[in-house]
């Protein structure tokens, strides 16, 4: 590992303006992703500001029924807390999905969301990499394809963006608050994240120095059911092949509302908007569900390592959305 310099900030514009002017300064939250990079020299930085004691650690009920996450709330608190787990079920199980306990109890909301790829070539600093090193090339692309994604890639990268929890905010409609060198900003969790294009390099949309300040969630959609299902080699202890989340309103046998993110699958947290369009007004049956799924993936753009991920995410939309049909009966 490089030497670097460990610094605690005084308050948040402080750690706004140290990381904002120094190219070489990154945020430190739980470090269970950041020091990982460290160690294999993937990251370098010269300075790490610790923001885990500046940013909130709580959960706090907004006057309209919404959620506002602090930036530092461990990700086992966030998935144990009542409230989270009575009205936003889908999130609590996206979270105890991923990582193991130990790993969650040190792991923030902040740094979840922007935990880096897990491509294999993105952590091997001895293979060509365009996240890790713009216009080096992409190993992946004649590479292990396993894990890669299927949808909204570039030539440039194909990477899938790991994170559980982010998924579940994608399809809950969550706003990231971030304060930078200006003022503050709200970004829905659906943009935060970018797709590749000819940039791999930035993950988000982010600006040097934007600190993620918390997650506000909205009030509970009116959706009686909801469920995350991930699918992956290991029972525990390993990353999505394909995600689901999914929350369900059925009426009189139509589907009168549905939200549904895809995790696994591309470069962000994928919110399946041409499976909900499909889906809305539409009878609640097998068929239908089927036919929103199929037209989700239909620009999918397989690698052959990775072509069978496109039943996958098709099979498991439709057995997600079957089991919370059968749960409200
Ligand atoms: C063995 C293992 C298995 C795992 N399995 C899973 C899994 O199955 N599913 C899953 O979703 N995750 C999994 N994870 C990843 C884990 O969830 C992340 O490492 C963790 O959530 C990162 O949070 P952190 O607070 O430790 O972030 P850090 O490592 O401290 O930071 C991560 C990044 O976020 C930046 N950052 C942190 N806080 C802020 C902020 N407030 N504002 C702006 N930038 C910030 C840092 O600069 C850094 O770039 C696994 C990790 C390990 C080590
Ligand atoms: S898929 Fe992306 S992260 Fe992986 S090697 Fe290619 S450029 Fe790097």
């Amino acid at each position: 590992m490089k030497p670097f310099r460990y610094e605690r900030a005084d308050d948040v514009s402080s750690a706004v303006t140290a990381v904002a002017e120094e190219p070489d300064a990154a945020f430190l939250a739980g470090g269970t992703n950041l020091v990982d990079l460290m160690r294999l020299e993937v990251a370098t930085p010269e300075v790490l500001i610790d923001v885990r004691r500046l940013t909130s650690d709580r959960i706090e009920e907004l006057p309209d029924g919404a959620l506002r996450i602090g930036a530092a709330v461990p990700n086992s608190d966030l998935a144990a807390d009542h409230r989270v787990r009575r009205r936003y079920p889908m999130l609590s199980q996206a979270i105890l999905s991923g990582a193991s306990g130990q790993l969650r109890n040190l792991a923030t909301t902040g740094g979840n969301l922007l935990q880096r790829t897990r491509c294999a070539y993105f952590q091997n600093v001895t293979t060509p990499c365009n996240k890790r090193q713009p216009g080096s090339g992409c190993s992946a692309l004649e590479g292990y394809q396993r894990d890669l994604a299927i949808l909204g890639s570039s030539p440039a990268c194909v990477a899938t963006h790991p994170s559980d929890m982010a998924v579940a905010l994608a399809a809950l409609d969550a706003v990231v608050t971030v304060r930078g060198p200006g003022a503050e900003r709200r970004i829905p969790v659906t943009e935060l994240h970018r797709l590749p294009g000819d940039a791999p390099e930035r993950d988000t949309v982010l600006e040097r120095g934007e600190l993620i300040t918390g997650v506000e969630l909205p009030p509970p959609p009116h959706l009686t059911a909801s469920r995350y299902r991930k699918v992956r080699d290991r029972a525990s202890f390993a990353f999505a092949l394909v995600s689901v989340a999914a929350a369900l309103d059925v009426a009189d046998g139509t589907v009168r509302d549905v939200r549904i993110a895809l995790g696994g699958v591309a470069h962000k947290p994928w919110r399946a908007t041409a499976a909900e369009t499909a889906l809305r007004g539409a009878p609640a049956t097998r068929e239908s569900f089927r036919g929103a799924a199929a037209a989700e993936l239909a620009p999918a753009r397989p690698l052959p390592g990775n072509a069978f991920k496109v039943p996958l995410a098709r099979n498991t939309i439709v057995s997600v959305l079957l089991e919370l049909v059968q749960e409200r009966r």
